[in-house]
């Protein structure tokens, strides 16, 4: 499932080939993608034909495209798609295509409980699709600022992960940071030390940036078709040795899975 480093990775990829673009016709295949309004495609296609691209934005793990007369298109990724920037028309599609007037196209392909949004920019608010917490990466994450975000009581995984504290954050890089910071997924938040959390702060804007570098995991593909390259280095790596000391990464699964190093995350 893509999160923010994905997202983020996208965004980038196809603002070129979308901003200042007008869109002259949209195909929709998977009907059931167009949630607002609930799966009406016509009225989705109506209300974008004729508007341009005027900028994208990250929000949590969702994108938003603003277009031009007040309008706005939200885009939630949910278990992963391929969003694809093409040099031709798109005629046919398994998903959505926005066809643009120069000819070129941006194809949403292989969506997996992915969604779309149509509303004016004054609605936007009221879709709970984009309600998410403080972005990570925007604005100074200190210690203290994080107290404050995460649910005290929560543990930490369960913590980085609640969208409403922090947005983007979901089963991979929550494992990744906090082995990156030497936490154990399973302390509550109210247990660290001003130190520890420091050095969370530090390492969720440490690890997230590292992946964006990358192009995001290996499952992913940006706009232009690029697989990302960030290696996990103990998410989905049960009974490999642990890139810091050669112990045994262990998982358990309650729910999702976690992965951790039980030898140097304390
Ligand atoms: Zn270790």
């Amino acid at each position: 499932m893509p999160e923010l480093p994905e997202l983020e990775v996208a965004l980038r990829s196809m603002a070129s080939c979308v901003t200042g673009r007008k869109i002259s016709r949209v195909l929709v295949e998977r009907e059931r993608s167009i949630r607002t309004p609930r799966e009406d495609k016509r009225a989705f296609a109506r209300g974008l034909a004729g508007r341009s691209v005027r900028g994208i934005e990250r929000r949590g793990k969702a994108l938003l495209f603003h277009l031009s007369g007040g309008w706005a298109v939200v885009f939630h990724y949910k278990l992963g798609a391929l969003a694809i920037c093409r040099k031709q028309p798109v005629a046919t599609t398994d998903g959505v295509a926005w066809n643009f007037e120069d000819g070129s196209a941006l194809d949403f392909t292989d969506m997996q409980l992915s969604e779309f949004h149509l509303a004016h920019e004054e609605e936007l608010g009221r879709l709970p699709v984009l309600k998410s917490g403080a972005d990570p990466l925007t604005g100074s994450l200190t210690a203290k600022k994080l107290s404050a975000l995460l649910p005290s009581k929560k543990q930490l995984k369960a913590a980085l992960m609640d969208q409403y504290a922090l947005g983007g954050i979901g089963n991979n890089y929550s494992d990744e940071i906090l082995w990156n910071a030497r936490l154990s997924p399973f302390r509550k938040v109210s247990e660290l030390s001003g130190s520890e959390l420091e050095e969370l702060a530090r390492q969720i804007k440490l690890t997230l940036r590292e992946s964006i570098k990358a192009g995001g995991e290996e499952e992913f593909r940006d706009a232009r078709g690029r697989r990302g390259r960030y290696r996990e280095k103990v998410h989905r790596r049960a009974g490999q040795p642990c890139p810091r000391d050669g112990h045994k990464i262990e998982m358990i699964k309650r729910g999702r899975k976690t992965f951790w190093c039980p030898h140097c995350q304390k």
